[in-house]
C-alpha cells in the first residue's frame, strides 16, 4: 500500500486518545483478500482493554455532552473534510484489507463522511418539547439528552461506512463511542482513528479497540454496565447474541442485520432499467451487501428477455483485483464465503436451477468467483431462504402480483426489497405490502444518509441515518416543575 498520508496507517488501538498495543502484546495478522498477502499486523486487544476503554469514555463523556451543540459540530465537521482530503488513501487502505474495487472504496468514503456531515448539522438541532400543563400549578418540559458510553460493533463489507453511520449521530448528540471494527479490516477503523485525533474530538470521546476475538470483547461491550447502547452491524445469529447478552441490564441495542432482499419485475417494467437496478444492487462489493437483491422474481411476460439482458450486462463485468483498473468485481472476502456461494450454486442446479453465465472462478485464484446468473430459481432452494452474500443472482418466475408479494415476504427477513413498475396503483399496493423497512420502487440503490436505513422482522431494530438516526442515542427525560 502506497500511501500520500504514511500516518494513516495505524496498527495500534486509540485508547482514551493514546495508540496503545495490547497489553499481552500480541497481534494478529490482517490478510489482503485479492492475493493473501499480510497487509499489517494489528494490536490483538481483548477483553480488558475493552473495559479500560469503556472507563475512559465514561469519564470523558459528560465534558463532551456538556460542550456547546455547536462546537461537537465544528469537530465532527473537521473529521468530515481531514476524510475527505484523505479519501484516496482510506480507499486504498479498504480495498487492500477488503477487496473491493478502488472506485467503490472512493465511493465508500464519500459515503461514509456523508454521515459525518449529515449529523453534524443534526447536533444543534435536537430539539426537547413542552407539554400543556395537567394541573394549574404545574409545568411539563422533555428533554433529550444522550445515552451514555455507546459501545459499536461493525462489519468487514463496508470497513469506514458501516462506522461512521453509527458513531457520527452518537457523537454528534454528546454521547462517546467505543468502537471495536470486525477483525478482517481493522485498518480503515484506525485510520479513520488517527483523523478523528487530528480533528480535535477530547481524548476518550472516540476509543477504537481491535482484537481478534469478538466474541470476548462483545461481552465487555455488552456486560460492562457503563455501556448503555450497543449498536450493532452484522449477521442476525450474532445480533441475537448480542441482544441476549444486553438483556441482563436493559442495555439498548441498534441491530442492522441480514437481509435477504427480493427484487420484483412486473410485466409492465422498463425491463432496461430493471436489468441496470438489478446489475447495481446485486453484483455491488462483489454481492457482499445487506441489501443486495437475492432472490430476483421476474414476471412470466418478460422472464426470458430480462434474464437475456441481465446475461448480456453481466458478461461484461471485469472481475480481478480492487486495485486495478477497470474491475467491477473483486474478490470475496474470505474461503467460507466462497465456500458459501460453491453451496448455492450446488443446491441451486441440484434442484433444477441452470445457469446462464457464470457459476465458475476465473483463472485467479484465491477467492474470486465470476458473476453469475441462474434461472429456474425456486422457493426451496437455499438462495431463497439465506443471503448468498456473492455475485450469484438467482431468477425465479411468477404469474401474479399477489403471488410475487407472498414469495417476497416468505423469509424471515425484512430489511431492503425492490420492485420494478410503471403501474401507478402496483406501485402503491406493492410498496405498502413488502414487509421491508427498505423498499426500492425502479430503482435498485437506496441507501444515503438523508434517509432512515434499517429493517423490520429479524433484520433488526432501530434506523441508521437521517433525521431518525439521533433517536437510537437520545434518552427522553420528563421534566415536571411544580409550584408555579
Ligand atoms: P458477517 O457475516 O458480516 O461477518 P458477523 O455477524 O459474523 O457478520 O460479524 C459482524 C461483526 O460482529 C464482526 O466484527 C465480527 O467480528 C463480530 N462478531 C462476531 N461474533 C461476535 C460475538 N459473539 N460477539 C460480538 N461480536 C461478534
Amino acid at each position: 500500500m502506497d500511501l500520500k498520508n504514511k500516518a494513516l496507517f495505524a496498527t495500534q488501538s486509540l485508547i482514551g486518545g493514546t495508540w496503545s498495543d495490547a497489553d499481552s502484546g500480541a497481534t494478529f495478522a490482517v490478510t489482503n483478500p485479492a492475493n493473501g498477502d499480510v497487509v499489517a499486523e494489528v494490536a490483538d486487544c481483548g477483553r480488558a482493554e475493552v473495559a479500560r476503554a469503556v472507563d475512559i469514555a465514561y469519564d470523558a463523556q459528560k465534558g463532551w455532552a456538556a460542550m456547546l451543540a455547536s462546537e461537537r459540530q465544528k469537530v465532527l465537521m473537521r473529521w468530515h473534510d481531514l476524510i475527505i482530503a484523505n479519501a484516496d488513501d482510506l480507499a486504498a487502505i479498504i480495498t487492500a484489507e477488503m477487496g473491493k474495487p478502488l472506485a467503490e472504496a472512493k465511493g465508500e468514503v464519500v459515503y461514509g463522511a456523508s454521515f459525518i456531515e449529515w449529523f453534524a448539522h443534526e447536533a444543534p438541532r435536537i430539539y426537547g418539547d413542552t407539554i400543556p400543563q395537567h394541573q394549574a400549578d404545574k409545568r411539563i418540559v422533555v428533554l433529550k439528552q444522550p445515552i451514555g458510553v455507546v459501545g459499536s460493533i461493525t462489519p468487514w463489507n463496508f470497513p469506514v461506512a458501516m462506522i461512521t453511520r453509527k458513531v457520527a449521530p452518537a457523537l454528534a448528540v454528546g454521547c462517546s463511542v467505543v468502537a471495536r471494527p470486525a477483525e478482517l479490516t481493522p485498518l480503515s477503523a484506525t485510520a479513520l482513528a488517527v483523523l478523528a485525533k487530528e480533528a480535535g474530538f477530547p481524548d476518550g470521546v472516540f476509543n477504537v479497540v481491535t482484537g481478534a476475538d469478538a466474541s470476548e470483547m462483545g461481552k465487555e461491550l455488552c456486560e460492562n454496565q457503563k455501556v448503555r447502547k450497543i449498536t450493532f452491524t452484522g449477521s442476525t445469529r450474532v445480533g441475537r447474541i448480542l441482544m441476549k447478552q444486553c438483556a441482563e441490564d436493559i442495555t439498548k441495542v441498534s441491530l442492522e442485520l441480514g437481509g435477504n432482499a427480493p427484487f420484483l419485475v412486473f410485466d409492465d417494467a422498463d425491463i432496461d432499467a430493471a436489468v441496470e437496478g438489478a446489475i447495481i444492487s446485486k453484483y455491488r462489493n462483489a454481492g457482499q451487501t445487506c441489501v443486495c437483491a437475492n432472490r430476483i422474481y421476474v414476471q412470466a411476460g418478460v422472464y426470458d428477455a430480462f434474464a437475456e439482458k441481465l446475461a448480456a450486462k453481466v458478461s461484461e463485468m471485469k472481475v480481478g483485483p480492487g486495485t486495478e483498473e477497470g474491475v467491477n468485481i473483486g474478490p470475496l472476502i474470505s474461503e467460507p464465503a466462497l465456500k458459501k456461494v460453491r453451496e448455492h450454486l450446488e443446491d441451486a442446479t441440484a434442484k433444477g436451477a441452470e445457469i446462464l453465465i457464470g457459476g465458475t472462478q476465473p483463472n485467479l485464484g484465491g477467492t474470486f468467483f465470476n458473476p453469475t446468473v441462474m434461472t429456474g430459481a425456486t422457493q426451496d432452494m437455499l438462495i431463497a431462504r439465506e443471503e448468498t452474500f456473492g455475485p450469484v443472482a438467482g431468477l425465479f418466475k411468477f404469474e401474479t402480483e399477489d403471488e410475487a408479494v407472498a414469495m417476497a415476504n416468505d423469509t424471515e427477513f425484512g430489511l431492503a426489497a425492490y420492485f420494478y413498475t410503471r403501474d401507478l396503483g402496483r406501485s402503491w399496493r406493492v410498496g405498502e405490502a413488502l414487509e421491508y423497512g427498505i423498499v426500492g420502487l425502479n430503482t435498485g440503490l437506496i441507501s444515503t444518509q438523508v434517509a432512515p436505513f434499517g429493517g423490520v422482522k429479524q433484520s433488526g431494530i432501530g434506523r441508521e441515518g437521517s433525521k431518525y438516526g439521533t433517536d437510537d442515542f437520545l434518552e427522553i427525560k420528563y421534566l415536571c416543575m411544580g409550584g408555579v
